[in-house]
């Protein structure tokens, strides 16, 4: 399928999008990016991308990185992972320290800083390197070895994370982290500051479509465990915001404040939009607007 035509209906539909938002300025590093920047890309089942604008950029894929420490710990640990955290909508901001303390220590779900932390815990537990593991899980499926961290990003992080060293150091208080919290946030942090373009992620993140199977097409995930992650991301992957985002979009979804946002349609494609503004939720202003547009045209989502 080309998707050239839906392409131009995206280009015009942000244009005056990009006027509005702000680049996230909680990480000083990240308030540095130019908020004009706008790419979106889709690859099919066959890894054959397609893209427009800045597609081909790098840019902090921040809370992206949370479907692929989960894919990783899913793998290797199976169902037990959900014992670990919730899979329930976030229902708060995802640097939320209330909900964790109500919840007894018990995340909502995977993707909130929280549950991140702790599946970030998990895989740094299983291989002993968690950031590195990741890169080079992302390095293999993008089969692009220029992926690496952003080091002034995330030093501009840990600098200013006094809520993320929090939540560490309310998890470890409820007995929840393997290793030491210092551990965690310097792993975490670093899976933040990966930098990929919108063709790294739809590639990386292809086998959310494939139901577990990787670029090579060997199994990461079994079918159903694939389901569930996709399941979570759309009941979570956008924060308190995932209810708009599903009725606006309709397909699960994980975004971070770099203003990546990546999106599924199982046993199809996968797609990836990137425009630094983000809303007060922490979602890519003109990401959002390019996938409404993109599967309201094309009729593709999952309802
Ligand atoms: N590194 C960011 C943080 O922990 C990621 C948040 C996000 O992208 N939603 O606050």
């Amino acid at each position: 399928m080309d998707y050239q035509w839906v392409f131009a209906e995206i280009t015009r539909a942000i244009r005056p999008v990009l006027a509005g938002g702000r680049t996230a300025d909680y990480i000083p590093a990240l308030a540095q990016t130019d908020p004009k920047h706008f790419g979106f890309a889709v690859a099919d089942l066959t890894s054959h991308v397609q893209g427009t604008g800045d597609w081909e950029i790098p840019f902090s894929i921040q809370s992206v990185s949370k479907v692929f420490t989960l894919a990783l710990v899913l793998a290797a640990d199976g169902d037990r992972l959900w014992t670990l955290v919730g899979k329930e909508p976030s229902g708060a901001p995802f640097n939320s320290l209330y909900h964790l303390q109500r919840s007894g220590g018990i995340p909502r779900n995977p993707f909130v800083n929280a549950g991140a932390l702790i599946i970030t815990d998990r895989l740094q537990t299983l291989t002993g390197d968690a950031s590195g593991t990741l890169r080079d899980f992302l390095r293999t499926e993008t089969d692009n070895p220029d992926i690496d961290f952003d080091a002034r990003i995330a030093e501009s992080e840990q600098r200013h994370g006094h809520r993320n060293a929090a939540l560490a150091h309310l998890l470890a208080d409820y007995g929840r982290l393997d290793n030491p919290v210092d551990t965690v946030l310097d792993h975490y942090t670093r899976q933040c500051s990966l930098t990929m373009s919108c063709r790294d992620l739809v590639l990386a993140a292809s086998f959310l479509a494939r139901h577990g199977l990787r670029a090579s097409h060997s199994r990461l995930l079994n079918r159903s465990e694939a389901k569930r992650i996709n399941a979570v991301m759309l009941v979570g992957g956008t924060y308190d915001t995932a209810g708009d985002f599903a009725h606006r979009v309709g397909l699960p979804a994980k975004s971070g404040v770099g203003g990546g946002i990546i999106a599924v349609i199982p046993g199809r494609c996968i797609l990836a939009a990137w425009g630094p503004a983000i809303d007060r939720y922490g979602n890519s202003l003109a990401g959002v607007t390019a996938l409404d547009v993109f599967t309201t045209h094309t009729g593709l989502s999952i309802f």
